[in-house]
């Protein structure tokens, strides 16, 4: 059953839904009515929590950890929360949330070329250079997967790029993949500071997971920057890694500091929302696929990320640092 206009903004029409054998239904209540399952994007939003129903499964992004009213409103409804973020294998990552990483860290050059334009009040730069003129100076602080796709594709712009990390391991790696207009270098605050002299365009992309990201970029810092030059903080949505950083969203993306842009969206794939959706879908339909064929106890009893994903089942918290954060039980 699928809501009617549900995948207009990812361009997906209703008749391509009705051709493979979909119901269309007209509102979400019809939807929230009738399933025993409910596939989403975002987590619940106010106006759904009273659809939501005992013995119903939800399987979406939820963050509960940022919302103790998304939480309390969850638990009340009774319904079983299994939450895209939190399904990690057994080596520890998180493949639902991979796919947006790799598409924010792509996009972060897209829009750093398009504000280091003088339109859009950059210092009219153009990332590849031309022959004879030096490329823009691209610093990517952060070499996990945002960080990695920006520096890919920054290189693939022909710009003189840095990638900075303190993982040696995961330096090795990059050193190992990268082409050879990117510097791996070991992020410490002398490098950082040296590297914003020169850069036209900052990345920031470190994530320390379960903690509110560390500030590697001061305010003091941002007078070694070029006037005109642009910071994307993709890591806001963990509290950015840039002093100067808040969240803005696509409808009023960025802002200046000390003449210093800043674009700090805390959902950048929603702009690309095709790729994204399509990104999404490849990763969440298996796990689907799973849930619907043995329902969600049995799935959770023979996969592991499954039941790593159940945060809350039948108004119950089953996931320990949920429970730890708004010290409710577990
Ligand atoms: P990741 O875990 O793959 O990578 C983080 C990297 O940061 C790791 O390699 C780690 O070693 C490195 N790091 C830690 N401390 C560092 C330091 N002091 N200096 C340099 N590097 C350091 O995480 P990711 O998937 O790349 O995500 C990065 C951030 O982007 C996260 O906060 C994530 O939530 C965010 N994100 C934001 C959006 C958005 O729309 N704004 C979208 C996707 C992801």
């Amino acid at each position: 059953m699928v809501q009617r206009s549900a995948g207009e903004g990812s361009g997906l029409i209703d008749e391509a839904y009705a051709e493979v054998g979909a119901t269309l239904v007209d509102t979400a209540a019809e939807v929230f009515a009738q399933a025993d399952l409910i596939i989403k994007v975002k987590e619940p939003q106010p106006s759904e929590w009273p659809m939501i129903r005992p013995g119903q499964t939800v399987f979406t992004y939820f963050h509960f950890a940022a919302s103790r009213e998304l939480t309390e409103a969850m638990l009340a409804t009774g319904a079983t929360s299994v939450a895209y973020e939190t399904l990690a294998d057994d080596q520890g990552r998180l493949p639902l949330l991979t796919p947006m990483s790799e598409v924010a860290g792509r996009m972060s050059i897209q829009e750093g070329a398009k504000y280091l334009e003088k339109p859009q009040m950059g210092r009219g730069i153009l990332l590849g250079g031309v022959p004879g003129v030096a490329p823009a100076h691209i610093t990517v602080i952060g070499g996990g997967v945002v960080g990695a796709n920006a520096a890919k594709i920054a290189a693939g712009f022909q710009a003189s790029v840095a990638i900075l990390d303190v993982n040696m391991d995961r330096l090795r790696y990059l050193d190992d993949i990268m082409p050879a207009n990117v510097d791996v270098l070991f992020s410490d605050r002398h490098t950082i500071r040296k590297q914003l002299e020169r850069a036209d365009l900052v990345v920031g992309a470190v994530l320390i997971p379960g903690a509110k990201a560390p500030q590697l970029v001061r305010r003091e810092d941002l007078s070694r920057m070029n006037p005109g030059s642009v910071i994307i903080d993709v890591a806001i949505d963990q509290g950015g890694c840039i002093e100067t950083s808040h969240p803005t969203s696509h409808a009023d993306p960025t802002y200046i500091v000390d003449d210093v842009l800043h674009y700090c969206v805390t959902n950048m794939p929603g702009a690309v929302g095709r790729t994204s959706t399509f990104a999404l879908c490849n990763v969440t339909l298996p796990w689907l696929l799973r849930i619907v064929e043995h329902g969600i106890e049995k799935a959770a009893a023979v996969s592991a990320p499954i039941a790593r994903a159940i945060n809350l089942y039948q108004g119950e918290i089953t996931n320990e640092p949920v429970a730890q954060t708004f010290d409710l039980p577990f």
